[in-house]
């Protein structure tokens, strides 16, 4: 089935470009789910953190309080704003925000996800179960709003990968642990997320994303646009599409694709220019090869010529939080307070990078592979 994705145009965040946007992707895609007068809506930003009100590692607050109040005109009867966000509380991000009156305004409560139970999945899912946040079954209709941003192990991160703020801090380090540098397992993870939440409502803010180093300490990249679907996969396939990326190439679609999840999409509205994102280095080079390793060949060819983490020493504040999120605890501070990398146990998950609150870590690549680009790059000429 081919969903239609719906673009808006927006020169920036002020309220009127915002509105006249999400007035004119939001309709059909109501429709098209059937509409939420009376509905209970749940709402799920990615609210990675906030640093100051206009952060691109999350998604706007005009975008948050304009599509509120949206749904609530559209008559939903009750809204819900939950989320999972990295380092902050929501209370947190939504106050650095300044939107809790306007929310508060709208009758939209806000919090963390907290009732994380173990579920069991629907029987398309490759993983039987997941402990995952179960308040998204009280409710009519999920609305998945997530920030066009990119992402070290998945390239981009958009509406799917917006879906794995429902597992909890704890499942997320345990998670990327048990995946390791099997980038593809955790595709499939995003996957059976996506089967499991089925948002009816996808939105995805592109007015400013982030590139470079994202998720979470990338540089903004303005593209001034707002699109929404009644399917993530498809939005995501249009709008990597738009930010340089062929559907075809994105981990996550490939993924989709060998399990018969369709997600071709048409285009509708003001539908943006091709305008590529500065993409992350490829962790995941061996990966993307297909390659399969012993384990030792593996780690010697990584140190070799994957990316790795590395820390800019001048911006960090050795607050710690690097450490407490990896996975497998193969960063630790130093006395100084500054990240030490144990690069034969890091698995090159970029948690670290993820939940750094300064963006002090960065992707870099290995001597080899940086000789080996330039080369690359002379014999294209
Ligand atoms: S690198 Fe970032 S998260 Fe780690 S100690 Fe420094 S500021 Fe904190
Ligand atoms: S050091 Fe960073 S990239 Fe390596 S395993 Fe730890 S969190 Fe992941």
């Amino acid at each position: 089935m081919t969903h239609t994705v719906h673009y808006g145009a927006a020169k920036d965040y002020s309220g009127p470009e915002v509105r006249q946007a999400l007035d004119e992707i939001l309709p059909p895609v109501l429709t098209a789910c059937g509409g939420v007068a009376g509905k209970r809506i749940l709402l799920k930003p990615n609210l990675l953190f906030c640093r100051k009100p206009d952060d691109p590692a999350a998604v706007h607050p005009a975008v948050i309080t304009g599509v509120a109040a949206a749904l609530r005109k559209a008559g939903a009867a009750e809204i819900v704003l939950l989320e999972n966000p990295g380092a902050q509380t929501v209370r947190a991000v939504i106050g650095r925000m300044g939107i809790a009156g306007t929310l508060a305004a709208e009758g939209v409560f806000f919090d963390d996800f907290s009732d994380y139970r173990e579920r069991p999945l629907p029987d398309a899912c490759v993983f039987r179960s997941l402990k995952i946040a179960r308040e998204f079954e009280r409710f009519d209709l999920v609305v998945d709003l997530a920030k066009a941003k990119t992402h070290a192990m998945m390239t981009l991160t958009l509406a799917v990968k917006n879906l794995f703020g429902l597992v909890d801090s704890a499942g997320r380090i345990g998670w990327h642990l048990a995946v390791g540098s099997d980038f593809k397992r955790f595709a499939d993870l995003l996957l059976d997320l996506y089967l499991t939440v089925r948002p009816r409502i996808c939105i995805i803010d592109g007015i400013i994303g982030m590139e470079g180093n994202g998720p979470g300490s990338g540089t903004p990249a303005e593209r001034n646009f707002l699109a929404a679907s009644d399917d993530a996969l498809a939005l995501d396939a249009s709008v990597a599409e738009k930010l340089g990326v062929p559907a075809r190439k994105l981990l996550l679609l490939q993924q989709a694709a060998k399990r018969g999840l369709e997600f071709s999409f048409e285009d509708s509205g003001a539908v943006p220019p091709v305008r590529p994102f500065r993409l992350p280095d490829p962790p995941g080079m061996l990966n993307a090869w297909g390659v399969v390793l012993p384990p030792f060949c593996k780690t010697t060819l990584r140190n070799l010529v994957g990316s790795r983490p590395a820390v800019r020493k001048e911006i960090c504040i050795g607050c710690g939080r690097c450490a407490e999120v990896c996975p497998p605890r193969s960063l630790k501070l130093s006395r100084e307070k500054k990240p030490l990398f144990d690069l034969n146990h890091c698995i090159r998950c970029y948690c670290c990078q993820e939940h750094c609150p300064k963006g002090a870590i960065i992707t870099r690549q290995q001597l080899l592979t940086a000789f080996l680009s330039k080369l690359m790059k002379l014999v294209r000429r």
